[in-house]
Parts: structure tokens; sequence; C-alpha cells
């Protein structure tokens, strides 16, 4: 008889989010999301670290899920070394509470073009840090980065957030351009979720 997939429960509201775990994961297990569990609140994000802040979300939800789920929690953003590190942990607000990714890009290019930021020294990457919890503890920690370079404008519809401005390492065209494929893998939540499911199968 094949075996049942497993359950894993990704603490985002984003279903973008929960497809690329969904895709990275494999067919072994079951990817449910918080719109799957609508009963479960969003805990504020006042941490000060990606690690911080995914241990806040896997907690919370897994403290309301119960000892039998197995919760996981991203936290990600990108870090532009011109900007010193920021947008950072406040990458899905930087251009305020409710702003859109299109508005937060925006923000990020404006800044660059402003401070006349050019060649080189637009290095930024895209970081993911992974929280695995279950009911009140936390199982694992497992982190993940793609560097890159911030394009002057943004190019391609593909992806989500950033995705439009950011050209990874060794290609030419921006995580926007790419094929879905190509930027799965070698994205930083790609990177993490493979130590994350190295770590499962162990
Ligand atoms: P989080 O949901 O608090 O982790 O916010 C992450 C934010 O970082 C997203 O809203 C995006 O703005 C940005 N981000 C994280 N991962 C990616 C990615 O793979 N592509 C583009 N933007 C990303």
């Amino acid at each position: 008889m094949p075996e049942q997939p497993r359950c894993i429960v990704i603490a985002t509201h984003n279903r973008h989010k929960t497809g690329e775990f969904r895709e990275l994961l494999g067919s072994g297990w079951e990817v449910e999301d918080l719109k799957d569990h609508p009963g479960l609140g969003s805990p504020e994000e006042t941490g000060e670290t990606f690690e911080e802040n995914a241990a806040i979300k896997a907690l919370a939800a897994a403290a309301e899920l119960g000892p039998e789920v197995l919760v996981v929690a991203d936290d990600s953003g990108l870090e532009v070394d011109a900007l010193g590190g920021r947008p950072g942990v406040y990458s899905a607000r930087y251009a305020g509470e409710g702003a859109g990714d299109g508005e937060n890009l925006a923000k990020v290019l404006g800044e660059l073009a402003a401070a006349g930021v050019s060649g080189e020294a637009r290095r930024a990457r895209f970081r993911c840090v992974l929280v695995v919890a279950r009911g009140r503890e936390v199982l694992g920690v497992f982190d993940g980065a793609v560097e890159g370079m911030l394009a002057e404008e943004a190019r391609g519809s593909g992806g989500f957030g950033y995705d439009p401005a950011f050209v990874p390492e060794g290609e030419t065209g921006t995580f926007g351009e790419l094929p879905a494929a190509v930027k799965h893998g070698m994205s930083h939540r790609s990177r993490a979720v493979g130590k994350l499911v190295a770590w499962l199968g162990s």
C-alpha cells in the first residue's frame, strides 16, 4: 500500500509561499496553511531578526494547533547592502503597513536611484529562516540565502515581492523573468527547505 502523505502546516496566509513549499516538499507531504485554519490569528511580528519572527509565527500557530501538528513558519526578506541591510525584516511592509509588493519594490528602487547607487554597489540577497515547532517547542531552525544584484528597474511578472528586480548571481534575468523552476532551484527558501527536508527525513 502506498504511504499516506504526512501533513505539515505552513504558518502563513500567503498562498504564493504555500505553493512554493508544496512544490519544494514534494508529494510525500500534504501542505496546509493558515487559510485552511481560519480560526487562527496572526501574531504581531515584533522580532528584530528573521529567526525571531519565524519563531513567533511558528509557536503561535503550533500552540493553537496542538501537540500532534507539525508547523513551519518562514520569515524572509531582501537585504540590500547599500541600504545597510534594509528592508530586511521589514520587507513585507517597507512602504508602510498594508503596502503592496509594487509599492515596496518602488521604494527600494527609488532609494537606490536617489542615492545614485549603481553597478556592483547594488548587491543584495534574499534570506529565509524556517522554524519548525510542535506544541510549545521549537524543534529546528534552518536558513538559506541567495546572493544577487538589484536591477535598475522591475522586469518580468513571475514570482512575487521583490522578484522583478532581483538578478541572482550567475544569471542576467530577474526572478520575475526566469522560469519558476530556475528560481526554485536556487532560492533562499529552497535552500532552507532543502535543509528542512533532510531533517524531516532523518
Ligand atoms: P514575510 O512573509 O514576513 O516573511 O515577508 C517576506 C517579504 O519579503 C515578502 O512580502 C516579500 O516582500 C519579500 N520576499 C520574501 N521572499 C521573497 C521571494 O522569494 N521573492 C520576492 N520577495 C520575497
